[in-house]
């Protein structure tokens, strides 16, 4: 078994194969380490990139992105999903302006009392940014404790989750914290992975515990799954003589909340005729052709969503559904910044080309 510490291994494997060249990692502040660290919450570091490089530009600072409208920063998070990430980070903004006079907080219990920051993201934006010492707990950083201490139960359990934040806080050097922080993340990310770990090349590997018991692709030990539910359910993709496709926003709460999508329809089993008749009555238009297009299934954190679009030429018959703020007709060859989510820009286009 190794005698030098876990810290020192791992910090002199980073010195050589770690993760330098982020965008975030230059120049990393506060305001753009937060805003890395939210993005790759459940999100592969290849796939934030772009996301992260186009936010900077349109959002360069925590003034500008307070002042951003939701649709505007909404807009710019289109196809990262999660999209509670993206409005928590925006109203998160404004309380930074409000609160602390735009200057992100310093404290770890200031930036935890930000909203959709927790423990860990606030510990890595302060170490990595700052240097300060923090222990973080994440997704990569579970697998590696998990397989080095041979834990056995799912790190979502309290009971294990508190052991772990214990061996994180043991583990995190005093001095050294922001590159510390890195390379435990990246070790998780690039050589202790879900899948084919690359053992034989880890640092830590002299004294693992899991790799020793033969237990590297038993652990962690996964949350007992269970059979979600499927749901159904239409879009309406209702176009009017201008070309223009009827959207309306969704509630905050929920799938795609306060993302502009297409309307859901009456709901429940209803033929062309009480569809049309729906049209009519809630949307003041007549229907004038109608074609179903082929399902679509989404999988959200508790059930399935299989949703099928119907395809709809109308005209209004009333000026029952105006621009306001919950629905709106959008011409999709606009560059009008709207947050739509992936699955509706995708029908857009679709009925852009069609
Ligand atoms: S030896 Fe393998 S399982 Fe253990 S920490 Fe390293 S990569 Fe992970």
């Amino acid at each position: 078994m190794s005698k030098r510490r876990f810290s020192t291994r791992l910090l002199a494997w980073f010195e050589q194969h770690g993760r330098k060249d982020l965008p975030w990692q230059q120049n990393p502040t506060p305001y753009r380490v937060w805003v890395s660290e939210i993005m790759l919450q459940q999100t592969q570091v290849a796939t934030v990139i772009p996301y992260f490089e186009r936010f900077m530009l349109s959002f360069p600072d925590v003034a500008t992105l307070a002042a951003a409208t939701q649709d505007e920063v909404l807009h710019h998070w289109a196809g990262l999903g999660y999209y509670a990430r993206g409005r928590n980070l925006h109203k998160a903004a404004q309380v930074i302006c409000d609160q602390h006079g735009g200057r992100f907080p310093e404290t770890i219990d200031e930036v935890v009392a930000l909203p959709g920051i927790g423990r860990s993201t606030a510990g890595a934006i302060l170490s990595l940014s700052l240097g300060q010492y923090h222990p973080i707990l994440d997704g990569n950083v579970k697998r590696v404790l998990a397989r080095h201490c041979a834990i056995d139960g799912w790190p979502g359990t309290p009971v294990i989750e508190k052991a772990m934040w214990l061996l994180a806080e043991e583990r995190t050097p005093q001095k050294e914290a922001a590159a510390y922080t890195q390379a435990i993340m990246d070790l998780g990310a690039t050589l202790c992975r879900r899948s084919k770990p690359l053992c034989g090349e880890c640092p830590v590997a002299g004294d693992c515990m899991a790799l020793a018991a033969g237990l590297v692709d038993q652990l962690p030990t996964p949350k007992a799954r269970k059979k979600l539910p499927l749901r159904k359910g239409v879009l309406l993709v209702l176009q009017n003589e201008a070309g223009e496709l009827l959207l309306t926003r969704r509630p905050p709460a929920g799938i795609w909340g306060g993302l502009w999508c297409f309307p859901e329809g009456p709901g429940g089993e209803s033929d062309d005729a009480a569809l049309a008749e729906w049209c009519r009555a809630e949307l003041g238009c007549d229907l004038l052709s109608l074609q179903t297009g082929a399902a679509q299934r989404h999988t959200f954190s508790h059930y399935h969503y299989e949703v099928t679009p119907l395809h709809a030429h109308a005209k209004a018959v009333e000026s029952m559904v105006m621009d306001d703020d919950s629905h709106l007709w959008y011409n999709p060859a606009s560059i009008t910044a709207l947050g739509l989510a992936a699955p509706v820009r995708r029908l857009i286009e679709q009925a852009a080309i069609d």
